[in-house]
């Protein structure tokens, strides 16, 4: 019965939801940044009628509970920064902030989770237990949002027993999301490196030290932490994007500078390889006489599913969507920050499917173009309400 109930509601929000969607769509601002939309986020609470605090600068934190008695509490949480991104689509809600765009679902997420919020008020008399609502800033940079929030006590007073977040994928169609129990996405780390040597003519070698040889060998022997020491029953990929010698036909130039990402499923692995890929690199540069400068920033922790959270999760999910509209996810070596939640509380991170192929809604997240069927706003809030409120045992 709740469940026809919560549908019900989804439906008769969907046009508040999608409005509030198109506000923060139109007004999107980045990382650290999220001014306006933690006033608009602020001010929706308040017409919820629920109280809030800040955390991180913008973000904040409400709780709602529910009247029949219980402890459990379960967190949900949305991101609400947007990206360096000039929008290229044409439509009543593009960006009024050219050069940012929420090109990866964070209105989205914030606007689900304020149309679920308002679920889960209006039937707060028929659940036990207690919803903690997150709305986080800055999950496109790091140190990411998350952590901050992390540090400053997100997860405490009350502590959850589960984490749930929600991501739009424009793979999946609007209607349809998708669940992986287990290790689903990477960490992720920069590389910065300086390869140096002693530049000088092209026609004599024997005089100089070339840095580009250095690196030809250095970045070929790179790939063999990847190759033969990583355990091959878990995935790390290593690529350097950015490789600049600035040298000439004729010129040895004095440096190479490269940087890179290093990805990994393994918290052990992944220190490990740095002490690896960094000697490596060292020595193959002393070996041929010049050095090498190797810096690793250290970017989110790898994100995993609780298996049993997952599979009670996904199980709900297919009641309120239907099994065919539930589906199985494969790893992905991108990166989130919903990660370090899942590093310290059980947590559940699944994805919205938001394509709509006969409509040309197929761009990628992080593309000038893309948007979202937004239909899928229905699904997004009325299935966050029914899995807290199932999480929450009732
Ligand atoms: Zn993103
Ligand atoms: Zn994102």
């Amino acid at each position: 019965m709740i469940k026809e109930q919560i549908q019900e509601l989804a439906k008769n929000i969907y046009n508040d939801v999608v409005a509030n969607r198109r506000h923060l769509h139109a007004h999107p601002e980045l990382s650290f940044h999220e001014v306006e939309t933690s006033v608009f986020v602020a001010r929706k609470l308040e017409e919820l009628g629920l109280e809030y605090h800040k955390m991180a600068d913008t973000g904040l934190v409400a709780l709602i509970k529910g009247d029949k008695p219980s402890d459990k509490v379960v967190a949900l949480r949305a991101d609400m920064d947007a990206l360096p991104i000039l929008e290229a689509n044409d439509v009543s809600y593009k960006s009024t902030n050219p050069g940012v765009m929420h090109a990866c679902g964070h209105d989205v997420h914030t606007s689900s989770l304020l149309g679920t919020a308002k679920i889960l008020t209006d039937l707060k008399s028929q659940f036990g237990g207690t919803v903690k609502l997150i709305f986080q800033p800055a999950e496109e940079k790091l140190p990411g949002g998350a952590s901050i929030m992390i540090k400053e006590g997100v997860l405490q007073n009350p502590t959850p027993d589960a984490v749930l977040g929600q991501h739009v994928m424009p793979l999946i169609d609007a209607g349809k999301v998708g669940f992986r129990a287990g290790k689903y996405m990477a960490s992720t780390d920069e590389l910065y490196v300086t390869v140096k040597g002693k530049g000088g003519h092209g026609a004599q070698p024997q005089q100089n030290v070339d840095p580009v040889i250095i690196t030809a060998h250095i970045l070929t022997a790179l790939q063999q932490v990847v190759s033969r020491f990583a355990d091959p029953k878990s995935p790390s990929v290593l690529s350097f994007g950015k490789v600049i010698a600035n040298g000439a036909t004729n010129v040895i130039p004095n440096e190479v500078y490269l940087e890179g990402t290093f990805r990994t499923m393994d918290e052990k692995w992944r220190e490990e390889a740095h002490k690896r890929m960094k000697k490596m690199a060292e020595g193959i540069a002393e070996s041929m006489g010049g050095s090498c400068e190797f810096n690793i920033m250290r970017g989110y922790p790898f994100l995993i599913n609780e298996e049993v959270l997952t599979a009670n999760t996904r199980g709900h999910a297919e009641d309120y969507l239907g099994k065919e509209n539930v589906l199985d996810l494969d790893i992905w070596m991108a990166a989130e920050d919903f990660a370090y939640y899942s590093q310290v509380a059980k947590s559940c991170f699944y994805r919205l499917g938001t394509r709509n192929e006969a409509r040309g809604i197929t761009s990628s997240v992080h593309t000038p173009t893309f948007d979202i069927d937004e239909t899928a706003l229905q699904a997004s809030t009325g299935l966050m309400a029914y899995l807290a409120i199932k999480q929450l045992g009732n």
